[in-house]
């Protein structure tokens, strides 16, 4: 039956390998990607259900089961160990043929799927301008890091990021430039950061940036790196000469008394302080801990 099996299946346009025990077939699953394994109940060491147990728990495949009249085994037992499909033999290949294909509809659109809904995933946490997470996005993230620096003990900084006198820039150039340029401050933002640092479009013209397992010494020198490299690019802008941008940046580093608005807050506050100090600048906020001195 396995040759035959086989010589149809290639007929019908698959590559297939027929072994006969569980142990032989999970030795080769663990080495190729198939997608689909036809697998008989009744086998001889390790039984078709147990297989079909291993296969669903460990690897993106789909298993079809074969058992014969005679045998005890149900639909719903074949069901209830994870596999898509069931055949009692003796079957017509014709039909074995239909349920594979109707298998392989169906991984495909669970396939599809996913993709779609890591398409929303990512639509739903992302800013479509700048291509930065969005501020919802930012208050869930700030929640999980404040969480994990309270369980841990890690240090954890904030940035608030705000474009300097962007106002002029827009009345200059018009909106779609400073559109252009808040894009771009997306990017170079992003090029400063380490890989678990993320950034993200807070408002308007105001990016915030949430830096784990740093302290604000260290989260000082990122804004200070950040606020150099917005304040060396040359904005490019049709019939007109290029322009400057600066942006002003508060860090704070989150002190273990204080809620999260309040954490917010105080870069928030920070960030001001770097515009009343003339703007283009990074200005720190001390904690209100006595054990957090200001590290300025
Ligand atoms: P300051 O240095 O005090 O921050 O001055 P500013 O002009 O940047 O600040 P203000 O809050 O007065 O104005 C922010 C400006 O940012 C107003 C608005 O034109 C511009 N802005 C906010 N969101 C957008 C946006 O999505 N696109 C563009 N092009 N401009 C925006
Ligand atoms: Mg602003
Ligand atoms: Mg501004």
């Amino acid at each position: 039956m396995l040759n035959s099996l086989g010589d149809f299946l290639e007929i019908s346009g698959f590559r297939s390998v027929g072994v006969s025990s569980a142990e032989t077939a999970l030795e080769l699953i663990r080495q190729n990607g198939f997608e689909i394994v036809l697998i008989d109940i009744v086998l001889p060491g390790m039984s078709g259900l147990e297989l079909t147990t291993v296969v669903k728990k460990q690897y993106d495949m789909d298993v079809i089961l074969m058992t014969g009249h005679q045998d005890e085994h149900s639909y719903e037992m074949a069901i209830q160990s994870g596999a898509s499909d069931f055949v009692i033999k003796p079957f017509r290949y014709e039909e074995l043929l239909l349920r594979i294909r109707r298998v392989l509809r169906e991984r495909e659109l669970n396939r599809e799927r996913n993709r779609i809904m890591e398409k929303l995933k990512k639509l739903a946490t992302t800013d479509g301008l700048t291509r930065l997470f969005n501020s919802r996005h930012f208050y869930n993230q700030l929640q999980l890091e404040v969480e994990r620096t309270l369980r841990y003990a890690h240090p954890l900084s904030l940035l608030f990021i705000d474009i300097d006198n962007f106002k002029i820039y827009n009345d200059r150039h018009g909106h779609l430039e400073g559109d252009k340029v808040l894009a771009r401050l997306g990017e170079i933002i992003k090029s400063c950061l380490r890989k678990m640092d993320s950034a993200y479009r807070y408002g308007g013209e105001e990016f915030t940036v949430i830096l784990p397992e740093t302290g604000a010494a260290e989260a000082r020198v990122v804004a200070e790196r950040i606020r150099a490299a917005i304040e060396k690019e040359t904005f490019m802008v049709e019939n007109a000469p290029a322009d400057k941008i600066t942006v002003s940046i508060g860090v704070t580093e989150y002190c273990s008394s204080e809620s999260i608005t309040e954490f917010i807050k105080r870069s928030d506050r920070a960030m001001y302080d770097a515009k009343d100090q003339g703007r283009n600048r990074v200005s720190i906020h001390p904690g209100p801990d006595a054990s957090n001195p200001d590290p300025r």
